[in-house]
């Protein structure tokens, strides 16, 4: 069917591996087995980047929308919003500035993961290019604060300020706002852009709590015991011995730095990431200054589409993201594609996925020096069962003197000690921990986002959405008026995050826009919308959760359970965010507003 895909290997023999290797990493305690950062442990989740002792006042005036949340999801509804001529819009953050996840994951080599030129918002109305490819977390952050000046949102925005309450009051139909600053505000609309990864998680190992030396969690980067900055020079653990737990994404960055400055690094493995080639460069200025208006969108619309397995007549991006589609739609070509079925293209797409992963673990081979490590090194999943990564730097840290793998076939640390780690009976002895262990995934939606939000008749939306999240189109919530979501509340996932988030904050400025030119002072969804979509979200899963129920253990399947509580997948959409994206514009576009009620 595809003559490009290299079939010099057994796709039988290849199942079966990945089976055995997911099998001996499924657990029985699933999303229980990580340790919530609270209590003894909610150190972990001090903010290092901001001097102590900020006051000021509490507020009590009232805003036209509050949007709580200051990373891409929330500039975007504040940019977007403030292109429709909204006046009052209040950003609220816990964290010092806007940036979101790029505000706290500042360890050593951030950078982001999918093309910049396609990841970072508002390029055109920024007039920003950013310098390479694939640019790093300085630059990111620095885009986040220019798109606050660029929109003036940060005249009116509440930094370090905590939400402890969200209420709707039915009387002044507006919602009051309470914070740890005595704060008691009030808007006509409430925006929740929390972020999907933004409760950072400790693996609940034996011992955690045992540990004397130093530690902290990687989206709280202590440079003031490792030196230096997110671009290198960790002069302070020159004489450290130094243990990092988890090698996904994450960890696949700042080794690569751990490794060029610990006196001694060990890598605490469960499972290896998939590492392909990452291949940055500068932004070449002939190719930015020839971008025509309206490049950016479309570019962005390109990748989404091929990242899901559509037909584009060019690659933009053309990178590891869009490899394995790539290879499939050379061999089929658009006719071939339009005439094939669902069950040929599976096929043809997993057979490339077997021939990308060969390739992948065969880069390992080429590049660690010790077989045993190179062995231990090698993803057996396919693709896109857990985030792939692209790196220059990894696998060749392993092959420096004072960087070893630990690995745990499969099982994870065995325990932690007042000293170090224990894998295998073996003690490793540390100066400093570093949890490279994720976020909360897969628990509830006010468990992560830290508040309740109390809507008509005193709903709380804990209680709502305890088992499932419930919405009209992923952005509001009946009994919920005036209040919008955004990120993954049974809206879709895309491998190009931001731009999901932007079709949202349209979508809700289209609303709010509507609202506004009717007079009416509340909007919300029906019973009836709400339920429609949630079966039409249920109706949307049946294939995903089989491709999910065969990968390896990780929060992508909610550790074993894709189909359960409130995993990534539960609560999406699955039929992709080419069809969501249409979704949304087609009901926009009918301009009936289906399924809301204007009071
Ligand atoms: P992940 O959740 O992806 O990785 C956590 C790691 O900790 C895994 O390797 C996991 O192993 C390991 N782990 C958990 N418990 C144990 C244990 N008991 N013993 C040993 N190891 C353990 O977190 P990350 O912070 O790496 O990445 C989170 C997400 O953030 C990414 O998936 C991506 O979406 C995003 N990200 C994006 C980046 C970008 O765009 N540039 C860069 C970094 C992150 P196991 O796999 O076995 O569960």
């Amino acid at each position: 069917m595809n003559a490009s895909i290299d079939h010099n290997f057994d796709p039988v023999a290849l199942r079966q591996k990945y089976r055995l290797e997911r099998d001996k990493r499924l657990r029985a305690d699933h999303n229980e087995q990580y340790q919530e950062a609270k209590g003894d442990f909610s150190h972990y989740l001090d903010d290092p980047y901001v001097a102590p002792g900020f006051e000021r006042e509490p507020l009590r005036d009232v805003m036209d929308v509050v949007i709580i949340g200051g990373g891409f999801g929330g500039l975007l509804a504040g940019a977007r919003l403030r292109q429709a001529g909204v006046e009052r819009i209040r950003i609220i953050d816990k964290a010092g500035d806007f940036g979101g996840t790029w505000y706290w994951n500042r360890y050593p080599g951030a950078q982001c993961d999918v093309e910049s030129y396609i990841y970072l918002p508002l390029l055109e109305e920024t007039g920003f290019i950013p310098r390479e490819k694939y640019t790093r977390a300085p630059e990111i952050l620095a885009h986040c604060r220019a798109i606050g000046e660029k929109f003036d949102l940060y005249r009116d925005a509440c930094l370090q300020t905590e939400i402890t309450a969200i209420t709707w009051d039915d009387a002044s139909q507006q919602w009051v706002i309470e914070t740890q600053r005595g704060d008691h505000m009030r808007a006509r609309y409430v925006i929740m852009s929390n972020g999907p990864l933004n409760r950072p998680k400790l693996p609940g190992i034996p011992g955690i709590a045992r540990f004397r030396g130093h530690t902290f969690h990687t989206s709280r980067w202590d440079y003031g015991y490792t030196g230096g900055s997110s671009a290198g020079g960790l002069t302070g653990l020159a004489d450290k011995r130094v243990g990092i737990i988890g090698t996904g994404a994450t960890a696949v960055q700042c080794i690569p730095y751990l490794g060029q400055h610990a006196q001694q690094l060990y890598v605490f493995q469960r499972t290896p990431s998939s590492v392909d080639v990452r291949n940055n460069r500068d932004t070449d200025p002939v190719w930015a200054g020839s971008l025509p208006t309206g490049w950016q969108k479309r570019r962005m619309e390109n990748f989404n589409v091929l990242v899901e397995g559509g037909y584009q007549e060019e690659d933009l991006v053309a990178d590891g993201w869009t490899d394995i589609i790539r290879n499939v739609m050379l061999g089929l070509g658009e006719d071939a594609f339009a005439g094939t079925s669902q069950a040929e293209l599976a096929s043809a797409i997993e057979l490339a996925d077997f021939a990308k992963m060969n390739q992948v673990r065969a880069r390992v081979d080429s590049i660690v020096a010790d077989p045993a490590t190179a062995q231990a090194l090698k993803p057996w999943y396919r693709q896109f069962c857990k985030r792939p990564c692209f790196s220059d730097e990894y696998l060749p840290t392993f092959n420096r003197p004072n960087v070893r793998l630990v690995d745990t076939n499969g099982r994870g640390v065995d325990e932690i000690t007042e000293r170090g780690v224990i894998v295998d009976g073996e003690e490793y002895e540390v100066d400093c921990l570093i949890f490279a262990t994720g976020f909360e995934v897969g628990t509830g939606y006010t468990r992560r986002s830290g508040f309740d939000v109390v809507g008509r008749r005193g709903t709380r939306l804990s209680g709502k959405w305890a088992e499932d999240v419930r919405t009209l189109h992923g952005v509001m919530s009946h009994d919920f008026p005036n209040c919008f979501f955004m990120g993954l509340t049974q809206g879709t996932l895309t491998v190009n995050f931001p731009h999901m988030l932007d079709e949202q904050a349209q979508h809700i400025t289209h609303i709010v826009g509507a609202a506004q030119a009717r007079q009416a002072r509340a909007v919300e969804p029906t019973a009836a919308s709400e339920a429609a979509w949630c079966e039409t979200v249920r109706a949307s899963q049946s294939g995903a959760s089989k491709f999910l129920a065969d990968c390896t253990p990780g929060y992508y399947n909610n550790e074993g359970v894709p189909e359960k509580g409130h995993g990534l997948y539960a609560n999406q959409y699955a039929a992709g965010p080419v069809a969501f994206f249409d979704v949304l514009r087609s009901w926009r576009s009918q301009g009936e507003f289906a399924g809301l009620t204007f009071l």
